[in-house]
């Protein structure tokens, strides 16, 4: 095995400030969806490797279906536009109930066909000496999607769905990350303070300096 096989697939390191796996897969894209996109998922060996960076797969698996990818080239591709259908299945089901709207039909009906590949998969695997509820057929190429559907599905049916978020970039048409607001008073309002919470602070003090003027 040479070093570079040991690398992670891309040199991309993911933001994951969604706080759920299911929104850290839906902010794969950054800028603003439909005006300023910056498509994060370029290939099958960034969906890889953002697998293994939200420890979906291990180092062992990532490097198992990358080595898939590359002697399946058009399977990869398949696997990666399904998975960019399900990504923005799930960005419009969450933007909806952000919105306290009903989500479109056909974006559930996406969500659930998923969702039941993934709960047919599931089965109790041997871990470390302990029986955890895993996946069986693990190293299929999109066995990705399976816990992502799974985390889609029990964010929407908990009561932390009262608490996601659209970062407030979204008014900027900068970002419109998806988050959960873990903070107790329900104040959070920018995907991270130190990328759009700091642009919103720099933005406001420009402008200040411009009516000071
Ligand atoms: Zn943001």
């Amino acid at each position: 095995m040479t070093e570079a096989t040991q690398q992670p697939a891309t040199g991309w390191i993911f933001d994951l400030s969604g706080g759920r796996l299911c929104l850290d897969f839906a902010n794969t894209v950054g800028g603003k969806r439909g005006t300023s996109p910056k498509e994060r998922l370029n290939s099958y060996a960034e969906l890889v490797s953002w697998s293994q960076q939200v420890g979906v797969a291990s180092e062992a698996r990532a490097r198992h279906l990358l080595a898939e990818g590359e002697r399946h080239p058009k399977l990869a591709r398949t696997v990666l536009e399904h998975a960019k259908e399900l990504r923005e299945a799930i960005y419009r089901i969450y933007l909806a109930v952000v919105r306290r709207e009903r989500p479109e039909n056909g974006d559930l009906e996406l969500l659930n066909r998923e969702l039941s590949k993934a709960l047919a998969k599931q089965q109790l695997v041997r871990e470390k000496n302990e029986w955890v509820l895993g996946w069986a057929d693990a190293n299929a190429m999109d066995s990705m999607l399976w816990p992502v559907a799974k985390s889609a599905a029990e964010l929407l049916t908990s009561e932390e769905a009262g608490r996601i978020r659209v970062c407030e970039g979204i008014l900027a048409e900068e970002c419109d990350w998806l988050f959960i607001d873990e903070t107790r008073n329900g104040s959070r309002r920018w995907c991270s303070m130190s990328d759009c919470g700091n642009r919103a602070k720099a933005r406001r003090h420009y402008q200040r300096q411009k009516k000071g003027r």
